[in-house]
């Protein structure tokens, strides 16, 4: 039973282990890829601070774009692998199936998958996400805070004025180099 047990949490442990190492080359590859000759030739780019972000909403509306150039992303490194994720469910769900109306994401961007007894996987699927933070706001009151918001620069316009940092309560949008454009929670991130 011990044994069972031990063989258990080295099972978990390798798959969070080879998770990250995935997340990081898919991380690093997609903010390295995402870095476009066009933001190289800028200074300074848009981005949101995750820690200032009180998840108003409001990213998804007031870009210039139509979705958003603000996409979730998940910091797995800090991810709990929950089996009721308060990103993923609706509160107060009884039967944690994955049918739409259990589902807080209006787009159905997040996908559920099992990983082994009690621990699921969530990832974000960037061309349904529309950037409401209203997964943001699930995980950062009943989890990790692993989901959080940030503008991703490949599609971007880098516009003079960022309409949403208008409009933001909490100016969560900041101007970062465009050496650096991401200011991601965790170090192993993936959409
Ligand atoms: S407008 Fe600001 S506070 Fe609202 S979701 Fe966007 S970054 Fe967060
Ligand atoms: S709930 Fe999360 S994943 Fe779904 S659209 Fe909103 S920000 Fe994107
Ligand atoms: S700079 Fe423009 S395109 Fe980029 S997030 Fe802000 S409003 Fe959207």
């Amino acid at each position: 039973m011990k044994k069972e047990k031990e063989n258990r949490s080295i099972k978990r442990r390798d798959f969070i282990q080879s998770s990250t190492r995935f997340g990081l080359v898919l991380g690093l590859g997609g903010v390295g890829g995402l870095l476009t000759n066009k933001s190289k030739a800028e200074e300074y780019v848009w981005q949101i601070d995750p820690f200032e972000c009180i998840q108003c909403g409001r990213c998804a509306d007031e870009c210039v774009l139509a979705p958003s150039a603000v996409k979730c992303v998940h910091a797995f490194d800090l991810c709990g692998y929950c089996d009721l994720c308060g990103g993923y469910f609706k509160p107060g769900v009884m039967d944690l199936h994955t049918g739409a109306e259990n589902q807080l994401c209006p787009s159905s961007a997040i996908k559920r998958s099992f990983v082994e007894e009690p621990f699921f996987e969530y990832t974000i699927d960037e061309n349904l996400c529309i950037g409401c933070a209203k997964c943001v706001k699930g995980c950062s009151a009943f989890g990790n805070g692993s989901l959080h918001l940030q503008i991703k620069q490949d599609l971007c316009a880098n516009c003079n004025q960022c309409a949403i940092a208008r409009m933001c309560p909490s100016d969560a949008i900041v101007r970062v180099p465009a050496s650096e454009p991401y200011k991601v929670k965790g170090d192993f991130v993936k959409t």
